[in-house]
């Protein structure tokens, strides 16, 4: 091992909100770490269980279905949005995916109009639409001062707006993206990513998974770290594959709805 210590990653309700194969995301984490060898060290954090502000250097948050929103969402603003604001505000990195990026915002009003509370992370508000945003999709992604392309799934009744404390993780290429009119995809402030893309999202987009993992050691030594390359020949041909059937089924104007 490399003498630095362990990544501290907050897994939030791994039981409830795993339904894009969201632990795909952490295998990848843990991995990419691996190779370079550093620890991952994953605390799951449930219902009921606090956030304490400086215990992690990443939290992920992952998609779930309307219902599994509401059981969590209660709990999130109960339990855990003071200490997670507190977190994100001392720079530690959070990766929300899909029904967690709605619950990262202010609020989720669900398809049969059940109002769920957010917590607040991100400057963004999410309402259900009538039908659901379903394919393909690829994004430009504006990051850590690059321009990364990053491509996914996405599967989402809601819409999702962006207030002025959020700038959108990128711009749609092909699909939907936040709310199928604006042309913006996820959300972003300080270390904190909301996206839509899910399948799950970092197998096939090592870049952000490295932008993440140096956010995060970042936050766990105080220096910006020097990631050591690595051989991403199959990383990037299954990103390459993943990008060239997303413009070919979607083609490459964002989608119609
Ligand atoms: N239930 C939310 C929606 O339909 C999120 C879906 C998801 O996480 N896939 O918008």
């Amino acid at each position: 091992m490399s003498g630095l210590p362990a990544l501290r990653l907050g897994h939030l309700y791994p039981a409830e909100m795993n339904i894009y194969a969201d632990r795909g995301n952490i295998a990848v984490l843990r991995q990419r770490l691996a190779w370079r060898g550093l620890a991952l060290e994953v605390t799951d954090l449930e219902v009921g269980d606090p956030v304490e502000p400086g215990a992690h250097d990443l939290y992920y948050l992952g998609g779930g279905q309307d219902r599994d929103q509401q059981v969590v969402a209660e709990d999130l603003v109960a339990t855990k949005a003071e200490g997670l604001r507190a977190a994100v505000d001392a720079g530690a990195a959070a990766l929300c995916v899909c029904g967690g990026f709605q619950l990262a915002g202010h609020g989720y009003t669900g398809t049969d109009g059940h109002r769920m509370p957010g917590v607040g992370i991100l400057d963004l508000d999410t309402v259900a639409g009538p039908t659901r945003l379903i394919g393909n999709l690829v994004i430009d992604a504006e990051i850590a001062g690059e321009t990364v392309r990053v491509v996914g799934f996405e599967n989402h009744a809601g819409r999702t707006r962006l207030g002025p404390g959020a700038r959108p993780l990128g711009r749609v290429v092909s699909g939907h993206g936040n709310n199928g009119d604006d042309g913006f995809e996820g959300g972003v402030r300080d270390r904190v990513i909301g996206t839509y893309l899910h399948g799950p999202l970092l197998p096939k987009n090592p870049r952000l998974a490295d932008i993440l993992i140096a956010w995060a050691l970042e936050h766990r030594t105080g220096e910006p770290p020097v990631l050591a390359p690595l051989d991403d020949a199959l990383e990037v041909a299954a990103h390459d594959a993943a990008v060239a059937r997303a413009l070919a089924s979607n083609g490459r104007r964002p989608a119609r709805r």
